[in-house]
Parts: C-alpha cells; structure tokens; sequence
C-alpha cells in the first residue's frame, strides 16, 4: 500500500507534478497510500460506539430470531386444518378448538394437535406444531371455538428462526464507521461492548502573527482565528481527536516548539493553517523540514487551496502525517473536506475511503465561465425542483476569504480543469457539504 516518498525536501511540485500541482485526485491517493496500518483498539459500550470504526469483525453469537416467532396478532393454527374444508364449498365451516395463548415472553408450554388453536400475539413463540398464523382480523371466536373466515397459506405471518441472521454469521466487517443501524444489530446479537480503533489523534495549529483566539481583544492589524475550529470540528466528523495546539507566531523557533508538541501528544497527524505560500513569513515547510519532515508533495492543482503541503514526520515516538492547510479560511476547509477528511478517517481504520467517491452528478442553474488549469471547488447552492437531479447554482463571489459564503454554500461545484463555457441544464458535478 506504502509508496515511495519522492526526494524529501524538494522545492516547488514534488516530482511529476505538473507546473501547476498535483491533480486533486492523485493528491488524495498520495495521502491515502501514506496511511500506516490502524493503531490500537479498544472495547466501548454500545451506546458508546456510533460513529467509531469496528476492529474486529462482528460475528453474531446467537440466532435471530431465536426460535419461530409471530410477526400478527392472531391464532396459531396448523394449515391443513383449514384449507381443506373453506376449499371445500361455499358455507362449509371448519372449528377449531382454542387451546391456550402464547404472548411476547411467554410461550404457550404444549404442541397442538389436529383441530386444535392457540391465541397468539405479535413476537410470541408460535407453539410446537403450527406452521401458520390466522390473524385475528380473519377469525371469529364462539367461547373456546375459532372460526377461520378465510384460508392462509402456510406459513404466513410467521418469522422463522434465524431470519434475521444465525450463530457464527458475519453482521458487519472491520473497518466499518458504525451506523444507528449497526448498532442496533450489535445489540440484537448480545453485544454490551464493541472492539473499535481507537480514534487517531489530530493536532491542530494555527499559525500567524495576526491572530488571537476566538473571544480576546484584538489588537490594531489582529483577526480572529477561525480555522483551528472549523478544522476540528472536520476532524471530529471524521472520527478524530483533535488536540489543540493553540497559535503559532511566523518564527521558526514558534513553529518548532509547536511540532515538539504535536510529537509529545504523540498525535498521528499534524494539520496546520496558514503560512504555506510564498511570501516571506511563510515558514511552515520551512520549520517542517527542519524537524525533519519527509515532503510528499506542496502545491496541488486546484482552487481554492493550491498550496496543500503533505507530508510525514518519522521517529521513535512514530509516524506523524502532516497536512500544511493554506490560512484562507475557504480554501482550508476546503482542503480539509477533501484531503482532511478522508485522512483521519483511514488513519481511523475505516476502509471505505480508498474508493469513494465523494462527488455526485447535478445540473447547472446557471452559466458557468471556462476553466483555467486548476480544479475549481466553487461555492454553491442545489436546490431540488420536484423531480431529477440537484439544480446548481454558485455564489458570484467566490474569493477563498469568505466564511460566509462557504457557510451559506450547502455543496461545492467542481469544474474540472480546462473545462469549456457551460450552460444552464448541462451535466455538473458537485459535492455536498450539508450533512
Ligand atoms: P497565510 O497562508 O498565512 O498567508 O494566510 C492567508 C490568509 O488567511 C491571511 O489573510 C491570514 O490572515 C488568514 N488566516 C491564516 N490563518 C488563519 C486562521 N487560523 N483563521 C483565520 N484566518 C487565517
Ligand atoms: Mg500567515
């Protein structure tokens, strides 16, 4: 799965990038391709584990349903007592003796007999010798007599052992993010606790001389610090743990001392925000590099975002994939949906996210210019009109400042590189960000 890293340290697109970057697609191969095997696991409660990743197979340790069950309210009866003679003609009336009852936790202690009825309820055992339930709806009672008004054929309503699944089968694989659903099913099978990856650890540094922590006065040329939040709230989605590493200034010596603490929180990856273009105090590869960090590739060819630096920081203490987000707060979240996301994911042990796919078709609302070369991610809305696929339309303003916007968008419509004019009701792609 590993791939070679190419030259470490090497200015500009890594090796075959072309001048404008990586594409976004063998990006996100590149990062994934880097993930090292899941690390440990551990055992949580049910109602602990929505939304963590299974280690372990789950393999159910009972049958379900465990024995013959009622799916109506009704009778028990044995088929045969009945087809026969309603077959029979018009008028012919079969009766048959009423027995006993089997509820929902309490079955009835006896095998029936020819002729013979038991009274039943939705989840009971059906008793020893019946093969069909008669709903109530259908059957007249007379004191201990049941009058089946109409045939049903054998077996109906009724859910036999094992349905649902048997002892020994697999109810779901490891590497799979558990649903409300699944985790119904874990209950269904007995389980108190699942074996779950433990949730990988995403340190998270802001970086830049301009900012202060949400809620502080600001100070003449400070801004507030979004992108730490938006990223770990991402990260959290994700099934990660994010670990705040607070603000680093635009110093070497800041930005060492925040990686030494990403290492001492032994987290499994560094993301970073700002500082990874190519002005003067963008130190991030610089300070990344020095501590030792092997570049897989800066620059990738999209917008917003271009200036994505991944990587990986080797020692004893482990392996530390690092992200370096741009400190445009869109094209940082922008980047994190698409490259984030699904890192802290696979180093959560899902497996899914090698060949997903993350875009889904639509059509365009609205005309849309040509594309230079660079995948476009543009902030947009779909709306549904009753009836096809989502109807997109972007925001004109597209700048990789505006939070805004970005919150407002619910997708982001790609527009791949060198795409030519389109028109309203052509063929989009788009992802959605919405849920
Ligand atoms: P940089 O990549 O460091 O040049 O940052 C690009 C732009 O993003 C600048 O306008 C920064 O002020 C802004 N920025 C950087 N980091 C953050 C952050 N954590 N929160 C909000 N804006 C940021
Ligand atoms: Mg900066």
């Amino acid at each position: 799965m590993n791939v070679a890293f190419p030259s470490s340290g090497a200015a500009g697109t890594a090796g075959d990038a072309p001048k404008t970057g990586l594409s976004v697609a063998e990006a996100k191969r590149r990062i994934l391709a880097q993930v090292a095997r899941p690390h440990g696991e551990e055992h949580v409660p049910i109602e602990e584990a929505c939304g963590r990743t299974l280690a372990q197979p789950l393999v159910a340790g009972r049958t379900q349903p465990p024995f013959d069950v009622s799916a109506m309210d009704g009778y028990a009866i044995r088929a045969e007592d009945v087809t026969g003679d309603l077959a029979g003609g018009e008028g012919a009336v079969v009766r048959l003796r009423l027995i006993g009852e089997s509820a929902a936790g309490h079955g009835f202690d006896g095998r029936l007999g020819p002729m013979e009825t038991v009274r039943i309820f939705t989840g009971a055992p059906v008793p020893e010798g019946a093969d069909t339930i008669l709903i109530q709806e259908l059957a007249t009672r007379e004191d201990a007599w049941i009058i089946p008004q109409k045939v049903p054929p054998r077996g109906r309503y009724i859910r036999p052992a094992g349905q649902d699944f048997a002892a020994g089968d697999i109810l779901i694989n490891a590497g799979r993010r558990l649903t409300p659903a699944d985790i119904g099913l874990a209950a269904a099978a007995n389980y108190a606790t699942v074996p779950v990856f433990e949730r990988p650890r995403i340190a998270i540094l802001a970086t830049g001389d301009e900012l202060v922590r949400p809620g502080e006065a600001l100070g003449p040329s400070q801004i507030v610090s979004s992108n730490p939040y938006a990223i770990a709230a991402l990260v959290r989605e994700a099934g990660g743990l994010p670990i705040d590493l607070g603000i680093a200034g635009d110093k070497l010596e800041d930005l060492a001392r925040a990686i030494e603490a990403a290492r001492q929180a032994k987290a499994h990856a560094l993301v970073t925000s700002g500082g990874v273009s190519v002005g003067d105090h963008d130190l991030v590869r610089k300070a990344l590099s020095d501590e030792g960090m092997e570049l897989n590739f800066w620059r990738i060819a999209m917008r917003p975002g271009r200036p994505l630096i991944h990587g990986r920081l080797h020692d004893q203490s482990g392996d530390m994939a690092i992200l370096g987000l741009p400190g445009n707060p869109v094209a940082a979240m922008v980047c994190g949906l698409l490259f984030l996301k699904p890192l802290v994911r696979a180093l959560g042990g899902e497996q899914v996210v090698f060949e997903e796919e993350v875009s889904e078709p639509a059509v365009l609302a609205s005309a849309v210019a040509e594309n230079d070369g660079r995948e476009d991610f543009l902030r947009a809305v779909y709306r549904y009109d009753g009836a096809g696929l989502p109807l997109v339309t972007p925001f004109a303003a597209q700048d990789s400042a505006l939070l805004s916007v970005l919150s407002h968008a619910n997708c982001l419509l790609i527009r791949p590189p060198h795409a030519v004019p389109a028109q309203v009701g052509e063929p989009c792609r788009i992802i959605r960000i919405d849920r």
